[in-house]
């Protein structure tokens, strides 16, 4: 079967490696496919991995069931300017534990619910 999760998550740079079920959730494990980052600070390309961690992150529902992207959180060392930038995610604010889609869901049902009150 020709499928791929990647297609149906429509989220950039990422590869899904493993798919499970964890306390009536969908845990999707992703890896990033760049090697590297633009450093922040100074714009210098490094691909120098300083450390990795996860983070568990909420994203949309599929089919009902919540999701969660368990995602390396990585942190590279730019030679540049000697500093130890975190990876930016387009999907996801720094120091947020959900995707910006997912909060913009539940911002519009709360929106959709003040509307109806008027
Ligand atoms: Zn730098």
């Amino acid at each position: 079967m020709d499928f791929q999760l990647e297609r149906l998550l429509n989220l950039p740079n990422i590869t899904v490696f493993t798919c499970q079920e964890q306390e009536g959730f969908i845990v999707l494990k992703l890896d990033l496919l760049n090697e590297g980052i633009t450093c922040p600070h100074c714009q210098n390309y490094t691909d120098h991995i300083h450390q990795t961690r996860s983070m568990l992150i909420r994203d949309l529902s599929i089919c009902g069931q919540g999701v969660y992207l368990h995602l390396p959180r990585r942190q590279f060392y730019c030679a540049g300017c000697k500093k130890y930038p975190t990876e930016p995610l387009e999907f996801v604010e720094k120091r947020r534990n959900y995707t910006i889609r997912y909060n913009e869901s539940q911002g519009q049902r709360g929106f959709c619910g003040y509307v109806g009150r008027i």
